[in-house]
């Protein structure tokens, strides 16, 4: 059943006919700017709400919901109709507020260090599916005004490929958010960031590399066979002359793998050529992967080491970690395993 938050203005229009022309301003202003759910919409008349809830019922249930970080870091997993999981990061900062959004339920990239991509690949997500995580982490975060929405989660965007471009036009178009708050984060699928850069969307993009020599990103992620490291870095090169905009590589680190010096010295070409930023994580553990994360110590001097090369690079704090909400741990299987501080499921 489709969404409403899919729905244009001009659709809504037609959805309300006969009713009195200030009606859609109304809807359009609970449902886009308000960010309010449909049967809050208190302008508008119950029966109405009525008939509109009964016409587009949610189409996220919550199955789980948990808090860490004193509860600035939430994590939903949501059932979706088709009965497949997802899972939705919500995170408050003290300049913004980040909802982090699936884009597919499960993965198929195989990533090797990645929890969603150890669980495979269980369906695709529809765009409404796409923006009601961010209506729901939306109602969730106020008072507070959620600021950023990140295509981090499950899943790789660009493999969704319309789904991702109609969710992000809506969220600019109908939420007003740009470039500087939505980001896409990609494995690095050649062909759709160079189609991607043409859409002419308002739209950071993010580029997992985790490795600049085709051996070693070859194993972490197995879509370098296909789009090996010179490929990616024309679709990169495209992305930046057409859009203007600076890209940002993710780094996650992983202790004797990604973090030699030899890795600076790979990395800090590849990164300069482009200009891009790199964001530093430290690689998260998972069940299906036991090379451990980098230690502290050895991320600054990764971190230092690149900045000594030139790179701008920073490091990412990980949110979440105690509810396997962290970037790369999202896979609703295994975490089912996991401990967690329940706050309220159904
Ligand atoms: N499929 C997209 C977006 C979802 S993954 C992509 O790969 O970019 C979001 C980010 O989490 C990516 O940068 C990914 O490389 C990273 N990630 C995956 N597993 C991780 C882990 N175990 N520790 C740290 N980061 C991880
Ligand atoms: Fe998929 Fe991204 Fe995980 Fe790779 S890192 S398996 S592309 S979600």
């Amino acid at each position: 059943m489709a969404s409403i938050y899919e729905y244009s203005r001009e659709e809504l229009a037609s959805l309300l006919a006969g009713e009195p022309r200030y009606r859609l301003d109304q809807l359009w202003q609970g449902l886009w700017v308000d960010g309010v759910a449909l049967e809050a919409i208190t302008t508008i008349p119950k029966s109405l709400r009525t008939r509109l809830r009964n016409q587009f019922p949610p189409s996220l249930e919550v199955a789980n919901d948990v808090a860490s970080d004193h509860g600035s870091t939430r994590k939903w997993v949501f059932r979706l109709e088709n009965g497949s999981t997802i899972e939705t990061v919500l995170m408050h900062y003290d300049d913004r507020v980040t909802v982090c959004v699936s884009s597919q339920a499960g993965c198929a990239m195989g990533c090797t260090f990645c929890a969603t991509g150890q669980a495979g690949f269980s369906g695709q997500l529809n765009v409404g599916e796409v923006l009601e995580q961010v209506m729901f982490a939306t109602r969730e975060a106020a008072p507070a005004r959620l600021s950023n929405v990140v295509f981090m989660g499950m899943g790789e965007p660009l493999a969704n490929y319309h789904v991702t471009v109609g969710a992000v036009r809506r969220l600019h178009e109908y939420r007003g958010l740009s470039a500087r708050h939505l980001t896409v984060s990609t494995v690095g699928v050649a062909p759709a960031i160079e189609r991607l850069a043409k859409e002419g969307l308002p739209l950071t993009l993010a580029v997992s590399l985790h490795a600049a020599n085709n051996e070693t990103r070859d194993e972490l992620v197995p879509l370098n066979r296909r789009y090996p490291l010179e490929r990616l870095h024309a679709a990169c090169s495209t992305w930046l002359e057409t859009t203007g905009r600076r890209l940002s590589f993710e780094w996650a680190l992983i202790d004797g793998v990604n973090d030699t010096d030899q890795a600076m010295d790979e990395l800090a070409p590849y990164a300069n050529s482009l200009d891009a930023h790199v964001n530093l994580i430290p690689l998260n553990p998972t069940p299906g992967y036991l090379v451990r994360g980098s230690s502290a110590r050895r991320v600054a001097e990764f971190r230092d080491g690149l900045q000594r090369r030139g790179v701008n690079a920073t490091v990412r704090n990980t949110r979440g970690r105690s509810i396997a909400a962290a970037c790369g741990q999202l896979a609703t299987v295994t975490n089912a395993k996991r401990r967690s501080i329940p706050v309220r499921s159904s």
